[in-house]
């Protein structure tokens, strides 16, 4: 337990048990802080779609002692396949030149193999509430006043917001998401469907300006699909947030005269029981705490699926946050440590954004004949140089236990 003083935080509250809640749960509790996590699902979520942990999130997972779980877990995709309008190939390209990922280093596991690791660490040091979350935050000088959907009351020293994307936290805290929500032009659809194409470890990427729909086969042949439908809308569709029929219909619309085999896949969204759609878009934040509830991976700085970045920023950061709880005297100078010490790598990851969404879905027929043109240079360059955003930051070391 690390030496810090009597006004220093000691019981922590963490809203999320995804990735950056029990990363956050994990250092938190080995330096000695009492952490309580609540997390609205009735356990963590298994399944979802494949993500990156790549360049600093490396080393945090590494210290945390779940590198070798998740390198048995890396998904190792052969090839990136690129089609036109009808199913022709564009490009054949090694993953790691698209993403700018490091071979041999770098690791892309199921989100659900993630969340698996993470939770092992921590599920029988900390306090897990599942099925329930924060309905009103009451802070003083003495803490934070909590009081659960389920109707309990308590009171902690700090309360993080790891709630995601879409945080509770945040709008009880700042107000609504609109004023730090970047809209990026896109809205998705991915889910589950079965592998009738036989595709193995690959992926496959259909394009026109504006639409693209992806299968990426994790596994085998026998192993069902990720389906992704990412498409061009210049308004943002927040009407639709909480309406999967309209969203459907809205995916049903926008790809009705798509070759390929993007019937075959809209027809499997009509009938998938996980369907996810949302809209591309980034938070942003001028600060990313008020007193004594802070904010860390998506609900802080979510810089979209376009940078494939959300992963790793959630670990790193929950890694800086509970390293300065740790250091400081009270809440107030660890918050502002966590932030000084960690924007910069944010801001340059979500900065990325603007190269990646360009890059892979291009909305004019002349953008897209210059992605098409740029990823048949890449087939013929013999090695890709990594993303120098991904290790900006040099993790400090773990603040220290005795
Ligand atoms: C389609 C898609 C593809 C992606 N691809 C990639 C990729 O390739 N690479 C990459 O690095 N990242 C990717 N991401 C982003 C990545 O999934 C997120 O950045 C990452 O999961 C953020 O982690 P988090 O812990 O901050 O939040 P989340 O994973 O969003 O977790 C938030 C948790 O809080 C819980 N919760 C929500 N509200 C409450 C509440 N009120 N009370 C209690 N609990 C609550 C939720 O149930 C959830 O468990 C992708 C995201 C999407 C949607």
């Amino acid at each position: 337990m690390t030496s810090r003083s009597d006004t220093a935080a000691h019981t922590v509250l963490i809203t999320g048990a995804s990735l950056a809640g029990p990363t956050l749960a994990y250092w938190l509790h080995r330096y000695g802080f009492a952490v309580t996590l609540v997390e609205k699902a009735h356990a963590p979520r298994g399944g979802g779609y494949p993500i990156d942990v790549r360049g600093t999130a490396i080393e945090v997972v590494r210290r945390m002692g779940i590198l070798p779980t998740l390198q048995a877990a890396h998904i190792d995709t052969g090839r990136f396949t690129f089609l036109d309008a009808d199913g022709a190939e564009v490009a054949v390209l090694r993953p790691s030149a698209v993403a700018g990922s490091v071979e041999g280093q770098d690791l892309e596991v199921g989100r659900g193999n993630l969340t698996a690791a993470l939770y092992e660490t921590v599920r029988d040091d900390v306090e897990f509430v599942f099925d329930d979350s924060v309905d009103t935050l009451d802070q003083h000088e003495r803490g934070v006043d909590v009081t659960f959907r389920s109707g309990r009351q308590r009171t902690f020293d700090v309360v993080v917001g790891a709630d995601g994307m879409h945080s509770g936290t945040r709008r009880a805290l700042l107000g609504p998401e609109e004023q730090f929500h970047r809209y990026l032009g896109y809205s998705f659809a991915v889910f589950t469907m079965p592998n009738t194409l036989g595709l193995s470890r690959e992926l496959l990427m259909w394009n026109t300006p504006g639409r693209a729909a992806a299968l990426y086969a994790t596994g085998g042949a026998d192993d069902d699909l990720h389906a992704f439908l990412n498409f061009h809308q210049p308004e943002q569709p927040l009407h639709l947030r909480r309406d999967p029929d309209a969203q459907r219909d809205l995916v049903a619309r926008t790809y009705a005269d798509a070759g390929w085999e993007v019937g075959t896949i809209v027809k499997a969204m009509h009938q998938a029981d996980d369907l996810f759609f949302d809209t591309a878009g980034q938070i942003r934040m001028p600060r990313w705490s008020s007193g004594r509830v802070a904010l860390v991976g998506d609900s802080a700085y979510a810089p979209s699926f376009l940078t494939g970045q959300g992963s790793s920023l959630a670990l790193v950061g929950a890694y800086m946050l509970a390293r300065s709880l740790a250091t400081h005297g009270d809440h107030v100078d660890a918050f502002a440590a966590y932030e000084r010490d960690t924007r910069e790598f944010v801001t340059l990851n979500q900065a990325l954004v603007d190269k990646g969404g360009a890059r892979l879905f291009p909305t004019t027929a002349e953008a897209l004949e210059r992605r098409n043109a740029m990823l048949r240079g890449l087939v013929a360059m013999p090695a890709t140089t990594p993303q120098p955003a991904h290790s900006a930051l040099v993790l400090p070391e773990p603040a220290p236990t005795s």
